[in-house]
Formats: C-alpha cells, structure tokens, sequence
C-alpha cells in the first residue's frame, strides 16, 4: 500500500478501466470511501483527494466524526442498522444502503417525515443466500418493494449486496450480474413509486468485477485507508 493519495489514484484508474470495459463513463460510478475504524485527521485526508462520500457501517461513528468532518461530506450508512439507533442519523446521512425489514423502513419513514426530508434508501439483499449475512432473499425483494412504496418519505434508489468473501472476484460475478438483472426486472413491474437507478455492490476485493456488472456505487474502504485495526476495548 501507498499513502492515501496514491491508492485513491490507483482504485480511481482501476475504476476507469472497469468502467471502459463495460462501456460505462467513470462518472458514472461513484466511489465510496469507507472510513470506518479510520480517524477523522486520516479521512480528511482522502476528502482532500476530492473523495467526498465516506461510507461507515456504525451509527456511533457517524456521530463522532460527524460535526469534526464538516458539512461538505455525505455520509453514507452501509451497516446493518437498528431500528433504536436510526433517530441520530436520519438527518446526518444521504443515504441508508442496508433497509431489510419493513420495521426499520416504517421507522425511517417516521423519522424522516418528522425532519421535513424523503430519505434514499437502498434495499439489502443477500444474493449469495448465506446464513451469516443481513438482507433480504432475491425472490422476497418484489413484495418488499410493494410495501416500500407505500412510505411517503423514503425514495427507494436501488439494491445494495455484500457479496461472499472469495479469494477470486470472478466468483461473485454472477451474483453482481444477478443484482443487475433483478433491479431491471422490478422496473419493469412498474412498482407506484419505484423506479431504481442505483447498485451498490463491489467491495476493495472485487469492485471492477463490479462495475463490469453495472455497480453505480462501490464501497472501498482497505484499497484506499489500508487495513483496519480493531483494538480490543476491554
Ligand atoms: C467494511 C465494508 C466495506 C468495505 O470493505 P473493504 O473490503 O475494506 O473495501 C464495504 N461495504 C460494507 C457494508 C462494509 O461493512
């Protein structure tokens, strides 16, 4: 690894490339910076680059580097969130990635109606089927998005996936392909209030299989801070 600006260069080159490939505009994908576990005085450093949308997967994070990032980031939230906790972010974060119950959705509908705001959301959905992974089944999504749509102030953008961790990237193309082809096909249901545009999916090991499969949002944390430390709190 480099220093920050040095792997941000490399992952945005990468990201170029994967994008040519498909025949996509870079542009057109964004790169989330996943900052969690990294210090404020680290992350500037990447907002430095022009990396101005931080991902983290905790609500008490946001918290904390919230009012010392200042107001020209966009925090975005990719983990798994509970319903207690979405009152401290709901006017903090652009985007919420991991909406997977109809209780956390009513919640944020809720809350965000309180604030005067219509929240984008993403739909988390386990497209791998693993036991350990938060998200909803691929065939439950439709009926999901139904009952979605009957909350007035939350905008569903798109689906959001964690994929397997595998040492190949090529193994999980299928499962960011499949992504993509579920996102059409619920267009095409023509949903009241639904009409998708966004699929964030691709993580630092496997984020240009990613974009060849149509990601719009990738969510980089150790390709660009390096690898995370979790010091043990006791
Ligand atoms: C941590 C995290 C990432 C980034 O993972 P890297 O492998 O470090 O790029 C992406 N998405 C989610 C939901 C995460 O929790």
């Amino acid at each position: 690894m480099g220093t920050i600006q040095q792997n941000i260069a490399e992952v945005e080159k990468r990201v170029a490339d994967a994008a040519a490939r498909a025949g996509r505009k870079p542009e057109d994908v964004l790169l989330l910076a996943v900052s969690k576990t990294k210090p404020v005085e680290v992350i500037k450093e990447a907002v430095a680059c022009g990396l101005t949308s931080l991902g983290e997967n905790k609500v008490q994070e946001i918290m904390e580097k919230y009012e010392p990032m200042g107001p020209d980031v966009h925090w975005h939230l990719i983990g798994h969130l509970q319903t207690n906790k979405v009152k401290y972010i709901i006017d903090k974060v652009d985007m919420i990635h991991s909406v997977e119950s109809l209780r956390l959705a009513e919640e944020i509908n809720k809350r965000a109606a309180a604030k005067d705001l219509v929240m984008d959301v993403l739909v988390e959905v386990n497209m791998a089927d693993e036991e350990s992974k938060f998200g909803v089944k691929p065939e439950e999504v439709e009926a999901f998005l139904h009952d979605l749509s009957q909350l007035p102030n939350i905008r569903v953008r798109g689906l959001m996936t964690v994929a397997p961790f595998v040492e190949n990237p090529e193994e999980n193309r299928v499962y960011f392909r499949k992504m993509r082809e579920l996102l059409v096909d619920m267009n095409g249901k023509k949903i009241d209030n639904i009409n998708m545009d966004t699929l964030s999916m691709g993580m630092t090991g496997d984020y240009e299989v990613a974009i060849e499969e149509g990601a719009t949002i990738v969510r980089v944390g150790t390709g660009i801070f390096g690898e995370r430390f979790y010091p043990n709190k006791a």
